[in-house]
C-alpha cells in the first residue's frame, strides 16, 4: 500500500496547468496569473506628503523652532503653485504633492498660529530633516517595474495592487472544472426528510462547496445509485471535465461498484488504497476519453474520509491544474495542549483546534466518534496529523497540524 506522501507525488505527476485567458481583475480572486504584470506608473505619482501639515525645508528647522509665512494650501488631488523659499510654508494634507524646493513636511500638532490672515505658523520639530512624512516618487513601485509574476494567486490584495497599476484584465489560467458525483442507494438529496434505511447525501454538497473553495468550478452530478449502468452515465458525463470526484463505492463492499465502472469505462487506475486513517480506501485514476484528461478521484463514502482525501489530495491537484506550484502540505507545527498516546500503522489525521495559550497557539484534539462523525470535525479548525508508529506525546511537544 502506498503512503500518503507517495500518492500525493503521482498525483500530482499527472496534472497538467489549465490553459490562459483573459478575464477581468474584478472575477480574478483565487485565480493564478498566467503572465508578469509590470507597473505602468510611478506610485507615488509624485512626492507626497504622508502627514497633514506644512511643507518646509528641513534647514529652516536647524533649532528645532522656527516661524513661517504660508503662501498657500494645497489638499489631495490638487497641486502646488508656489515653491517654497527658506522662511516659507505650504500648508499641505496628506497625499498631496510637496511643492518645489520644500524636503520636510511638520505635521498640524506640531504648529501654533500666529496670525490668521495672511497665516503665519511657529513650527517646533527637533527631528526635521530631509524626506520627514514624505513618500518619494516612484517609492513604493517604478515605472515598468514588475510587481507580480506568472504564478502568482490573486488575492483581494492583488486586486487592489492591479487596480493601482492599471489592469483591469489579467491573463489566469482557466478555472478548472471539477464535476462532483456522489453515489450510495442510501442517498437522498438534502431537502428530503429521509426514509428509514436512508440518509441525506452531505458529501455532495460539502465537495462542492470544498472545490468551489479551492479556486475550481463545480459541477453538480447529483446522486448515483449502486448500479452499473446508472453510475456508468453519470461517470461519463463527468469525464466530460478536468477533475470527477466521487464519493463512496469504493470500499470492499458488495455495492462498491466504483473502481470496476471506472475500469469498464477506460479510465486508467494509478493507485488504490493510501496507508492513512481515515480515508484508506481512496481511489485514483486518468481518464483520456475524447482527448480530454480528467483526473478521476474516488473518496470513501464516510463525509470525513471524503473531506480528508479532498484536502490531501484534490485540492492540490485543483491548485497545480489552475497554475500554482505544489510539492507538498501546508503543514505546521504547534504544541500539544495535552498528553497523547497515538499507535497505528497508517497516518492518522484527527480534527484538532488551536487556542492562544499564554503567548503561543496549543492544539487540542477533539473527542470524535470516527470517520462518520461530521458533527465533530465542523469544531475543528485543523487536522491533526501523526505519521505512522507509536507516539507517547506529552503536553508541550510539538506536533504537525494541517488547517481548515
Ligand atoms: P461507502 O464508502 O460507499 O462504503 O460509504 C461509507 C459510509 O459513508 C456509509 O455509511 C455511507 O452511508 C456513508 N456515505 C456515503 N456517501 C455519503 C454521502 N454522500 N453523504 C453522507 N454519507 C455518505
Ligand atoms: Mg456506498
Amino acid at each position: 500500500m502506498l503512503e500518503i506522501e507517495q500518492a500525493l507525488s503521482l498525483v500530482l505527476q499527472h496534472v497538467e496547468r489549465t490553459p490562459r485567458q483573459c478575464i477581468p481583475t474584478a472575477d480574478a480572486v483565487g485565480s493564478v496569473l498566467a503572465e508578469n504584470v509590470a507597473s505602468d506608473i510611478d506610485s507615488p505619482p509624485h512626492d507626497k506628503a504622508l502627514m497633514d501639515g506644512y511643507a518646509v525645508r528641513a534647514d529652516d528647522l536647524s533649532t528645532g523652532v522656527a516661524e513661517f509665512n504660508v503662501v498657500e494650501e494645497v489638499t489631495a488631488g490638487s497641486v502646488p503653485t508656489q515653491p517654497i523659499r527658506s522662511g516659507f510654508a505650504t500648508r499641505i494634507m496628506t497625499g498631496a504633492p510637496i511643492p518645489l524646493g520644500a524636503d520636510a513636511v511638520v505635521i498640524l500638532e506640531h504648529s501654533d498660529i500666529l496670525h490668521a490672515s495672511p497665516l503665519r505658523v511657529r513650527l517646533h520639530e527637533p527631528h526635521a530633516q530631509p524626506g520627514l512624512n514624505i513618500l518619494r516618487q516612484g517609492q513604493s513601485l517604478r515605472r515598468g517595474e514588475i510587481v507580480f509574476h506568472e504564478g502568482t494567486e490573486i488575492r483581494p490584495v492583488e486586486v487592489g495592487l492591479l487596480a493601482e497599476v492599471g489592469r483591469t484584465e489579467v491573463a489566469v489560467h482557466v478555472r478548472p472544472r471539477v464535476a462532483v458525483l456522489s453515489t450510495g442507494n442510501e442517498l437522498v438529496p438534502a431537502s428530503r426528510l429521509p426514509d428509514r434505511g436512508k440518509i441525506r447525501n452531505s458529501n455532495g454538497p460539502m465537495l462542492i462547496a470544498l472545490a468551489t473553495h479551492a479556486g475550481a468550478s463545480p459541477v453538480d452530478l447529483g446522486i448515483g445509485f449502486d448500479q452499473e449502468d446508472d453510475l456508468r452515465a453519470r461517470i461519463l458525463d463527468g469525464l466530460r471535465e478536468d477533475v470527477l470526484v466521487l464519493s463512496g463505492g469504493v470500499s470492499m463492499g458488495t455495492a462498491d461498484l466504483v473502481p470496476k465502472v471506472l475500469n469498464d469505462l477506460g479510465v486508467k487506475q494509478v493507485f488504490h488504497k493510501v496507508r492513512m486513517k481515515p480515508g484508506k480506501p481512496i481511489w485514483f485514476g486518468v481518464s483520456s476519453l475524447n482527448d480530454r484528461k480528467t483526473l478521476v478521484f474516488g473518496l470513501p463514502g464516510n463525509p470525513v474520509s471524503s473531506l480528508v482525501g479532498f484536502e490531501l489530495f484534490v485540492r492540490p491537484a485543483i491548485s497545480q491544474l489552475k497554475g500554482l506550484r505544489v510539492n507538498q502540505w501546508p503543514l505546521r507545527t504547534v504544541r500539544l495542549a495535552h498528553a497523547h498516546q497515538q499507535r497505528s500503522d497508517r497516518a492518522v489525521f484527527r480534527p484538532a483546534f488551536t487556542r492562544q495559550q499564554g503567548n503561543e497557539f496549543v492544539v487540542e484534539l477533539l473527542e470524535w466518534h470516527g470517520s462518520a462523525d461530521l458533527r465533530t470535525l465542523a469544531d475543528a479548525d485543523c487536522l491533526a496529523y501523526f505519521p505512522a508508529g507509536e507516539h507517547d506525546l506529552s503536553a508541550g511537544e510539538t506536533i504537525s497540524i494541517y488547517p481548515l
